[in-house]
């Protein structure tokens, strides 16, 4: 069957590359659920990159953290540019998919605690960076992450300016951590789509990391996209699930608020406990058969990448 192109709007596979001696993003690996060969073999096209510091190095050390890791991310692309290209404005997104094999890599920021400034967010900019998740689960100066419920805090002053500044450039705001006041505070703010890159349905799952239904709507309202995450844990609660539990959160999100909405955010390399027929990327041609049988070809085709092709379309910068 002819692999329907992918997007996935979330990995933490940088985290990967950073710290396990034994992976290399250019070979088949046994450990971890992504690296070039097997995006090539289920059809991503299109991989969102996130660049998540480990709490050890919070606060102090994030922007020396997130600089070597970003290093690492231009060294991957640098060292293959016949398979990997960098997506960083609209042209070079509407030249994804013409060149099978190859896949394009879109640099995010999980966590905004190296952004101090929006002199500092233009140099990550000019780094390439297109995508900001403003907070992990905890509080950053920024806004205050799902973790931080007792204070009830939302977005900063500063968060305020960063995410105006994202508007002007064409970096995309993710709302995915968020605490339920700073995602309100952002939605009030936000002249963009609003993207969740790797969140799933509360009305399905009740896990505070999943979006009440008030919240998809704002989503939908904006013109943004809701990223699928494959973890267990947020799309049934437990560490069990199949690729019944992804469906489901696909099946509401559609009956709902259409076709339009809702993609792929695997949280691949982040997440423990996956789907038992969605273990890697590979296997992202199982889900797109059971998409097509659902719901038709177009229809699988906008839920597995061109969705998210939409909403960057509307966000990022011109060449
Ligand atoms: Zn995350």
């Amino acid at each position: 069957m002819e692999a329907i192109f992918t997007a996935d709007g979330h990995c933490d596979t940088m985290l990967r590359i950073m710290n396990d001696p034994e992976y290399d993003f250019f070979s088949e690996n046994k450990n971890g659920h992504l690296d070039l060969p097997r995006l090539q073999k289920g059809g991503v096209g299109l991989q969102v990159m996130a660049l998540f510091v480990e709490s050890k190095f919070k606060p102090f050390q994030a922007l020396p953290r997130t600089l070597e890791m970003a290093g690492a991310f231009h060294g991957l692309i640098d060292s293959n540019r016949e398979n990997l290209s960098l997506i960083t404005s609209r042209e070079e997104l509407n030249n994804l998919g013409k060149n099978p094999g190859k896949t394009g890599l879109l640099l995010a920021l999980e966590g905004g605690e190296a952004l101090c400034s929006t002199l500092s967010l233009y140099s990550f900019f000019k780094l390439g960076l297109r995508l900001v998740t403003l907070t992990w689960n905890q509080r950053n100066q920024l806004a205050d992450g799902v973790g931080e419920t007792c204070t009830g805090g939302g977005l900063t002053r500063l968060g305020r300016e960063i995410v105006g500044e994202m508007n002007r450039l064409g970096i995309g705001v993710d709302v995915s951590h968020l605490s339920e006041k700073s995602f309100w505070d952002v939605a009030q703010v936000c002249e963009k789509p609003l993207i969740a890159s790797h969140s799933n349905a509360f009305s399905v799952c009740n896990h505070p990391r999943n979006l009440k239904d008030e919240q998809i709507t704002a989503i939908v309202e904006s013109g943004g996209i809701i990223g699928i995450n494959f973890s267990s844990y947020f799309l049934n609660g437990t560490k069990g699930s199949s690729i019944e539990d992804v469906l489901n959160h696909i099946d509401y999100i559609i009956e709902g608020w259409g076709f339009d909405f809702v993609g792929m955010g695997s949280d691949f390399d982040g997440i423990g406990f996956t789907p038992v027929e969605l273990k890697d990327v590979t296997r992202f041609p199982v889900l797109a058969r059971e998409l097509i049988t659902r719901y038709g070809k177009s229809n699988a085709e906008k839920i597995m990448g061109a969705n998210w092709l939409m909403v960057l379309d509307k966000i990022l910068p011109s060449s």
